[in-house]
């Protein structure tokens, strides 16, 4: 039987393997010719994983993040300081896959330590929007993004600090999940700002995401962040919105940069969710999508700069040459190793961290953050999950803000916000503008995430998106 990697989605895939009509080898095989014939031109992957023989498992395989730690393969987080370093350990997202029987198909590109928005940050160049080779994928989960969206793999582990999940998931016309924060282990993850990170799904279906996630999911001894789900993963099935109380945030929805073809698309996914029986109401979150981005660009780089300084040449990867003392070793290695985005956020979180500035910088950002829960709780009294567009705007071409992180920045204004409160979100595809995919996020309170699949595949079933890139079809 021929297999169709681009229209596959990974739960169609375990029912063929069960029911014997294919073996994991031969689903490997198709995954590996799909890498081989399209990701030249996309990018998705930095290096392969296990050889196609389906003796690393016998179940449906994943692309890996490569900020994620895999054993006995390379893991570099895009970055040069980390190029040649290879785990002795797996993570335990990628442990708990093993055991589920997944073959790892390869380690996937992002923006260097996950800092960015569109994988161009990758020490190892960008990768490509499936839907527009021209284009963005989003980032940083963006290979990951590039890979599901371009039949390379039928689901993918991404990671999120303030976006790197749904905003690619959007770009590439993907679902995307970031779950509540202590959810998932981030043992074995490569640490960029460690009160932000999350680990989740990246796949083609709502469902998809709830069988990852349901792997993924759950304590860890390990990561003493981690708790017990509160409630077993359910893997939706939901066809009708009957009581389910959506709040719009004005904020959220008419922020500057939102384009009208995104705009109306969302506008019309929610009048979609009003006619599937859902309660939907405007409401406001004003201070978050005001104060989200500035914060974020506090606390985020803050903590980054006290993780990687763990990168001294002397324990992890690159070290520089015949320097003339220890001093010059530290400097050069770094120097060497880092790319232009990691030393600016070195820079500025070892600012915002020193003495004389830390309460004013640090310490106003962490207040702000609270008034940002704050607010996003007193929502969820009333609402069940609030609703707006994921991404501002539709993919961008490559280079277009490369020169201005700035404008980088404020792909992730939409996203951040309840990054910030920990909550979890999904994104889903909703509609074309311009040809290009549009996403809609679903954010909702701590361990909501079985009500977000269920409202998500309600939707997405009503939408009837269809995934494969319109080029590829
Ligand atoms: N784009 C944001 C940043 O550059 C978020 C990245 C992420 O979530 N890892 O920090």
């Amino acid at each position: 039987m021929t297999i169709d990697t681009l229209s596959l989605t990974a739960e169609a895939a375990q029912t063929l393997l069960g029911a014997g009509e294919i073996t994991a080898g031969e689903l490997a095989r198709a995954y590996a010719d799909a890498i081989a014939e399209r990701d030249p031109e996309i990018h998705a992957y930095l290096r392969q994983g296990d050889s196609p023989d389906g003796e690393s498992g016998e179940g449906v395989p994943i692309a890996v993040k490569d900020c994620i730690s895999t054993k006995g393969l390379e893991t570099t987080a895009a970055s040069k300081i980390l190029a040649g370093y290879v785990p002795l350990y797996d993570a335990t997202v990628v442990e708990r896959c093993r055991d589920a029987g997944m073959p790892v198909l390869g380690k996937t590109n992002l923006d260097e330590f996950a800092m960015g928005s569109s994988t161009e940050n990758s020490a190892y160049g960008p990768s490509r929007n499936p839907w527009d080779l021209d284009r963005v994928p989003g980032g940083s989960s963006g290979g990951s993004a590039a890979a599901v969206a371009g039949g390379l793999a039928p689901w993918a582990l991404g990671s999120d600090t303030g976006g790197s999940i749904k905003q690619p998931a959007a770009l590439c016309g993907i679902v995307g999940l970031r779950p509540t924060y202590g959810t998932v282990s981030r043992y074995g993850v490569i640490a960029f700002a460690s009160s932000l990170d999350q680990v989740g799904p990246m796949a083609k279906t709502v469902r998809d995401c709830a069988l990852l996630y349901e792997v993924l999911a759950g304590r860890d001894r390990n990561d003493s962040t981690t708790v017990e789900l509160p409630e077993p993963v359910t893997i939706p099935t939901a066809d009708s919105l009957n009581g389910v109380r959506l709040g719009v945030p004005k904020e959220l929805n008419d922020a500057e940069g939102i384009e009208p073809g995104v705009k109306a698309s969302v506008e019309a996914a929610i009048t979609l969710a009003d006619s599937l029986g859902a309660d939907v109401e405007e409401t406001s979150l004003p201070r978050s999508v005001e104060y989200g981005l500035a914060c974020y660009y506090l606390i985020a780089p803050a903590e980054a700069s006290a993780n990687l300084s763990r990168y001294d040449g002397v324990r992890y990867g690159h070290r520089a040459s015949e320097p003339s003392d220890l001093s010059e070793m530290y400097e050069r290695s770094r120097w060497e190793g880092f790319g232009a985005e990691p030393r600016r956020r070195i820079m500025l979180g070892t600012y915002a961290l020193s003495a004389g500035y830390y309460d004013a910088f640090y310490g106003q950002a962490q207040r702000v953050r609270t008034l940002i829960r704050n607010e996003h709780a007193e929502a969820f009294e009333r609402y069940d999950a609030l609703l707006s567009p994921t991404s501002p705007t539709v993919a961008f071409p490559l280079g277009a803000r490369t020169a201005d992180p700035i404008a980088m920045y404020v792909a992730d204004l939409l996203t951040i916000p309840s990054c910030m409160a920990g909550l979890p979100g999904l994104s889903i595809p909703c509609g074309l503008s311009e040809g290009l995919p549009v996403g809609l996020q679903i954010v909702g309170p701590q361990f909501s995430e079985n009500r977000l699949l269920q409202i998500g595949h309600a939707l997405e079933t009503a939408l009837a998106f269809d995934v494969v890139p319109e080029r590829l079809r």
